[in-house]
């Protein structure tokens, strides 16, 4: 089966939403869908009709176009069984360790808490893509809303896990200010300094910075790194656990 075709759409101010689609099945998936508008422009401009709705979590940046499409288009909306009261009409709850199986790509479910306390991401092995919503971000990760610093490092280090050619799909655009916050602790770190380099690059000229891949996220994201000496030194916390280098990180960034 070929990989899915993936479609960053970009909705909001800085939201991402992405279609996944399969020509041969005729199956097109959205993930996160921040407004229903963005999406229906997407769709029409390829001839496609949506086939799925799939919620990382409950906010509504990532939920409010889900009773627009559901009611055009009569589709399912899979999301997060810990999340079930806060996001209206799903049809089928997932959590960690359970598959999803769309057309055909199978999904495998994580838990994620840490942003929120339910939130899931989806990861296709036969698409190398990872659906991570407000979890994992480009350079960074999603603000500890609801969650403990040990169970946002448990979520990070669960992903970690995954292939290094993993391409990461996050929820929002928010590369630039995560590079500035990563050079802030991390400028000794050339692949780094390259890659910040190139995100300025993309962002004047007005290019998403996404998708990255695990393997740049493990070599540049401070987040990831809570458990190297380097980076527990560099935020004060050196010979400390990884748990408190992580909520360490997670603050300077907050007050950044
Ligand atoms: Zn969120
Ligand atoms: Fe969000």
């Amino acid at each position: 089966m070929a990989a899915l075709e993936i479609v960053l759409v970009p909705a909001l101010s800085d939201n991402y939403v992405y279609l996944l689609h399969d020509s041969a099945s005729n199956t097109t998936a959205v993930v996160d869908p921040a407004d229903d508008a963005p999406v229906e422009a997407a769709l029409a401009a390829r001839g496609w009709t949506l086939t799925h709705i799939l919620n990382t979590h409950h906010h509504h940046d990532h939920i409010g176009g889900n009773d627009a499409l559901k009611a055009k288009y009569g589709v399912p909306i899979i999301g997060p069984r810990a999340e079930t009261a806060r996001i209206p009409d799903m049809d089928v709850t997932v959590g960690d360790g359970d598959t999803y199986d769309l057309d055909g790509h199978v999904a495998q479910v994580f838990d994620t808490p840490g942003h929120t306390t339910g939130h899931i991401a989806f990861y296709f092995a036969d698409s190398q893509a990872l659906f991570c919503g407000d979890t994992l971000f480009a350079l960074g990760c999603g603000r500890m809303f609801e969650g403990t610093p040990e169970q946002f490092w448990t979520s990070l280090k669960k992903l970690r896990a995954l292939p290094a050619a993993t391409r990461i799909y996050c929820g929002h655009e928010y590369t630039a200010a995560n590079a500035a916050y990563a050079v802030s602790i991390d400028g000794g770190n050339a692949k780094l300094q390259a890659r910040a380099a190139e995100i300025k690059r993309l962002r004047a000229a007005d290019q998403p910075t996404i998708p990255s891949t695990l393997g740049e996220e493990l070599d540049t994201n401070p987040f990831l790194r809570a458990d190297d000496p380097s980076i527990a030194a560099a935020v004060g916390k050196a010979g400390a656990d990884p748990v408190t280098v992580f909520a360490a990180i997670r603050a300077g960034k907050d007050n950044f």
